[in-house]
């Protein structure tokens, strides 16, 4: 018997080349007055394009968004904000700038237009992170869901191939943590198998093609719906594992999500049926935790934890961290559990 609850996310999304250049139409139809524009360093000209685009909408770039959100950066961005008088800004980048710019709305209720350039999927979320003293905090609250998303697949055109893979990866483990979730809902679970299934074609296609916008575009809309699942649930192991390594050893976000998910997946996956179910139709495997690693390691993406500088001794730590909260899982996890998957991820051991 079917028993589930689920509520929308209010929001207005856009998915089309050259989508960017509509932000002026939603800065109106949010009712905004001036932005601010915020992007990574690396990312500055094509945010200086976005703000020139406004014209008198815009207040300037600030370009200093950096990954997990330092809260010195969080507190510079807000002042300037302050001082310029934006009452909304205008994300442009991936996870790191669509947080940054979530610091913001966090403050200042100050909504966003979001422009993701990354499969990362922060931009469905009303989830916010801020680090301090190297410790990340995260948190839910409905006032840093962006208003606006623009999902322009040009924009990822720019995004190196090795990436591409690993937020890919980050986005599919959004969607098969969502498929095994407490609050997961049949609609919810509909749209992270679609996910899914476009990414793993998509990636594929773009190693073959790097140069063609069509499989791009396929991997954002994959994303989107990846990033929706990750918006709408609660994640489990997966996550918190890959938050601890993140956070604490400052590991690279979607090349951790990459390396650590098959290791889950053959963890969780036996003690999640109906998940296990629609990974094996989406991915056309009888074993979706060894297609992921298998698919991920064809398209040249790190096998191991090692591979990112993580140290053996630090094993420990992960584990002790891991083990501290309580956290949802469709399999109870001992320490013992978290030993071995961590220790199989940092050796790049083989799921199958
Ligand atoms: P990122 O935003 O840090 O981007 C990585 C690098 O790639 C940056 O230097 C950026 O400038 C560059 N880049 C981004 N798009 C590019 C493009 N199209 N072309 C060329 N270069 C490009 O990486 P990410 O993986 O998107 O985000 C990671 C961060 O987001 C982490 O801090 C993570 O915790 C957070 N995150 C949060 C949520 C949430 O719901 N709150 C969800 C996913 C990720």
């Amino acid at each position: 018997m079917r028993d589930f609850f689920y509520e929308a996310l209010p929001m207005r999304v856009r998915f089309a080349a050259g989508s960017r250049f509509a932000a002026a139409e939603e800065i109106r139809a949010l009712g905004l007055q001036k932005v601010i524009v915020l992007s990574t360093e690396f990312q500055a000209p094509l945010a200086a394009e976005i703000s020139d685009s406004l014209g008198e909408l815009s207040v300037g770039v600030f370009d200093q968004a950096e990954m997990h959100v330092p809260v010195e950066t969080a507190r510079a961005v807000q002042e300037l904000a302050q001082r310029l008088g934006a009452d909304g800004c205008v994300a442009v980048g991936g996870g790191s700038t669509t947080g940054l710019g979530k610091a913001l709305a966090l403050e200042f209720g100050m909504p966003i237009i979001a422009v993701p350039t990354t499969f990362a999927g922060s931009e469905m979320t009303p989830i916010w992170g801020l680090t301090e003293n190297g410790r990340k905090k995260t948190g839910r609250d409905r006032a840093v869901l962006p208003k606006s998303v623009l999902y322009d697949p040009e924009l990822l055109l720019s995004l190196p191939l090795g990436l591409c893979v690993t937020s890919g990866f980050n986005a599919i483990a959004h969607a098969v943590e969502g498929l095994y979730a407490p609050d997961a809902s049949p609609i919810i679970s509909l749209i992270a198998a679609e996910g899914v299934g476009a990414l793993a074609s998509a990636l594929p296609a773009i190693a073959a093609d790097p140069g063609g916008i069509g499989p791009r575009s396929e991997a954002l809309y994959g994303a989107w719906l990846c990033g929706v699942t990750l918006g709408a649930t609660t994640m489990s192991l997966h996550h918190k594992l890959c938050h601890v390594l993140g956070g604490t050893l400052d590991l690279p976000h979607a090349e951790t999500h990459t390396v650590v998910l098959p290791h889950v997946m053959r963890f969780n996956l036996p003690a999640a049926p109906d998940a296990e179910r629609i990974l094996r139709d989406r991915l056309a495997t009888d074993d979706p935790a060894a297609e992921v690693q298998r698919l991920s390691r064809s398209l040249g993406a790190p096998v191991g934890l090692a591979q990112l500088g993580m140290d053996l001794k630090d094993v420990e730590l992960v584990v002790e961290l891991a083990m501290k909260e309580s956290y949802a899982n469709p399999r109870p996890v001992t320490a013992e559990d978290v030993r071995r998957i961590v220790h199989g991820a940092w050796l790049g051991v083989e799921v199958s």
